[in-house]
């Protein structure tokens, strides 16, 4: 499809639409999709975001919070960090209480660690989610695709389980304890990391003169048109990210204010790449693609 335009969303009313989010950790919310929560909150929407860990063996990525106090009490600090992002974004947001399986270090990978996210039981981990979306009743879900966005084992493992939970959740067989079912009806993968953004926003900077963040990168990161083909909606949340940057700072441990995330100007962004993008891979509503809305196609209480 066409690269993302700058025109400004029309103020739309969304009272009573639901969108939920299911992320790996603590930090995810904020790093994907965070701008487009922003903006369906400030149109009336309801977001809830699930996440499926505590964030437990996530590594201290910000040098000035590399210190013995935090990294001893790394679970309630992320908790804290999470609070304050969900309060800026305006999302309620739940925990499914599972454990981070940290990211695996090595050739070859060592084992995941006993009783982590990675090697939970699919069905148990699914049920919890069904609960959530029978709760919730999302009309909209997002996820990872089937890559996990990045190879994070607790990011594939979030793509599963929210895949086998949209499919049961509306079941009446499956989980009959886990509440009244409910049938979400898009279900989304998130594509904001992608590689055209990436290369338009490294030459926007180097046509600025400035030190772009992303040279190495793309140098590793050969060109998928067939994979990029796969976005079908691009929602344009340019007004909204400097919501997402200040979500993003409240996760102090895990975001640098001096790296990458901010690295290329707010301004350079809205006018390069003002949207966010993503995958619809499941559709129970008339919703032709490619479209700019993920509510696209969907009446309030359908
Ligand atoms: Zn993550």
């Amino acid at each position: 499809m066409a690269s993302p335009t700058a025109a400004a969303p029309a103020a739309t009313d969304r009272s009573g639409l639901r969108l939920m989010h299911v992320h790996a950790h603590p930090d995810d919310e904020s790093s994907k999709g965070a701008a487009s929560t922003a903006r369906y909150v400030a149109e009336g929407a309801e977001v809830l975001v699930v996440t499926c860990t505590g964030g437990e063996r996530g590594s201290i990525l910000n040098p000035k919070m590399d210190r013995p106090d935090i990294l001893e009490n790394i679970t309630e600090v992320r908790r804290q960090e999470m609070e304050r992002a969900r309060d800026i974004l305006g999302v309620s947001q739940s925990w499914l209480g599972f454990i981070d399986s940290g990211w695996p270090d090595g050739d070859p990978k060592p084992p995941l660690p006993e009783g982590c996210f990675g090697l939970v039981d699919l069905e148990q981990a699914t049920e919890q989610l069904v609960r959530e979306m029978r709760r919730f009743r999302p009309h909209v879900v997002t996820t990872y695709d089937e890559r996990g966005g990045y190879p994070h084992p607790d990011h594939i493992r979030c793509h599963e389980v929210s895949v086998a939970a949209f499919e049961a959740a509306g079941d009446p067989e499956r989980f009959p304890d886990a509440g009244e079912p409910w049938q979400p009806l898009k279900l989304y993968y998130h594509h904001s990391f992608n590689r055209p953004r990436m290369q338009a926003l490294h030459d926007a900077m180097v046509e600025h003169d400035l030190e772009s963040p992303w040279e190495e990168r793309l140098r590793d990161w050969k060109p998928e048109p067939e994979w990029d083909a796969r976005i079908t909606t691009r929602v344009p949340c340019g007004d909204y990210f400097g919501v997402r940057d200040q979500a993003l700072l409240a996760h102090a441990t895990q975001i640098d204010p001096d790296g990458f995330w901010f690295a290329v100007p707010r301004e350079l962004q809205e006018k390069v790449w003002p949207t966010e993008d993503f995958e619809l891979v499941v559709s129970h509503v008339e919703a032709p693609t490619p479209e700019d809305d993920l509510f696209a196609g969907i009446a309030p209480d359908a």
